[in-house]
């Protein structure tokens, strides 16, 4: 997944995840302004060591964020790490030669560090800020605390294992933040109400999906009815062979063995056809965005492309023995009248039924 950086808007992240939604997110810690945090009264910066201030196990630091940190020093800032380190000697080398207060005590996401620190240097919770690279221990110890989150992305993907296991959960979460921060992701305002679209609007996004899906439908159908080799002979000819001959009752009536292919070739590629529309129609034609009734929608668009799908196969099978001419050429012109005339019906009743707003 690909890391952004901007600031989070909290309030319009759901109850469930705002205990792990920090309120910016960050490329590296030196891109944090400092002036800035100051001006938004922010006395107190608390820190994490792995993979924020240096890389997991290391000890050499960047110029960058080292005249980082001299700068805060310099603006008046406490600073503080707070680390899960199982290294009680490295954090105490790293502690002393950057001249910062380390803590450690229970492990994050436990309050308890937050709570020493603040109590340490005299701040109420909303006077400081965690920078970390990790969700699930630094940013959401700082939300059970009421302390802001910075979110940081790891200097190296060398990690600790189980840091590694939290990263899977890390990315699931994140996945669901980043969809709840339009102002990150660039995408449509899920609080702004879903804009209605006129009926003609509706036909032409209709008439777009219609067009890729029986682009994807007509060249499925035909690739397997005139070019699909078996064995040295066309499949059609081969397959339409033997279901002639292992089924009589069903395809008997149709002279040509090729075409006896056609009801099984049909029913293959209006079903890939089906799923393709399904997810357009629903998200761009009928522009439904949440997931609320997705299971019912579902349900009724499916029962109504198989209906459907009943009359394109039975429309193409009765088309291709009417209209005369060789196999291939009545085959092809009854796939695209039965196409035509299952639009309407999908339209319809995907309007006024499967998609409808109550
Ligand atoms: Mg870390």
């Amino acid at each position: 997944m690909r890391q952004r950086a901007g600031a989070f808007d909290r309030s319009q992240v759901g109850p469930t995840l705002r205990p792990f939604c920090p309120v910016a997110a960050y490329h590296s810690l030196p891109e944090i302004r400092l002036e800035t945090l100051w001006a938004e009264g922010k006395r107190l910066i608390l820190l994490d060591v792995d993979n924020t201030l240096v890389e997991w196990r290391g000890e050499d630091f960047t110029q960058e964020v080292l005249g980082w940190l001299e700068e805060a020093k310099q603006l008046g800032f406490g600073l503080c790490i707070l680390s899960n380190t199982r290294n009680p000697a490295r954090l105490a080398r790293i502690a002393d030669r950057l001249g910062i207060r380390a803590i450690q005590d229970r492990f994050k996401p436990s309050r308890r560090m937050y709570m020493l620190a603040l109590k340490e240097f005299s701040v109420e919770p909303e006077q400081a800020v965690m920078v970390g690279d990790q969700i699930l221990t630094d940013v959401l110890g700082a939300n059970r605390s009421k302390i802001e989150a910075i979110w940081v992305h790891r200097i190296s993907r060398r990690e600790f294992v189980g840091t590694r296991l939290n990263r899977i959960v890390e990315r699931g979460v994140l996945t669901l933040l980043y969809r709840a921060l339009p102002v990150m992701a660039g995408l449509p305002d899920p609080a702004a109400p879903e804009e209605e679209q006129t009926i003609w609007t509706q036909l032409s996004r209709f008439a777009v999906v219609g067009v890729s899906s029986f682009a994807i439908d007509f060249g499925i159908f035909m690739a397997l009815f005139k070019y699909a080799p078996w064995h040295g002979a066309l499949l059609s000819q081969e397959f339409g062979a033997w279901l002639k001959h292992g089924f009589p009752v069903l395809f008997a009536y149709q002279s040509d063995a090729q075409k006896a292919c056609i009801p099984v070739f049909k029913t293959f590629s209006a079903s890939i056809a089906i799923l393709n529309s399904f997810y357009w129609n629903r998200r761009w034609t009928f522009g439904i965005k949440s997931s609320e009734e997705r299971g019912r929608q579902f349900r009724r668009f499916v029962l109504l492309s198989v209906t459907g799908l009943g009359w394109n196969v039975l429309f193409t099978t009765i088309f291709a023995s009417i209209i005369p001419g060789h196999p291939n050429r009545s085959a092809a012109f009854a796939s695209v009248v039965a196409t035509v005339l299952v639009a309407f019906w999908n339209f319809g009743g995907q309007r006024l039924w499967a998609f409808r707003k109550s």
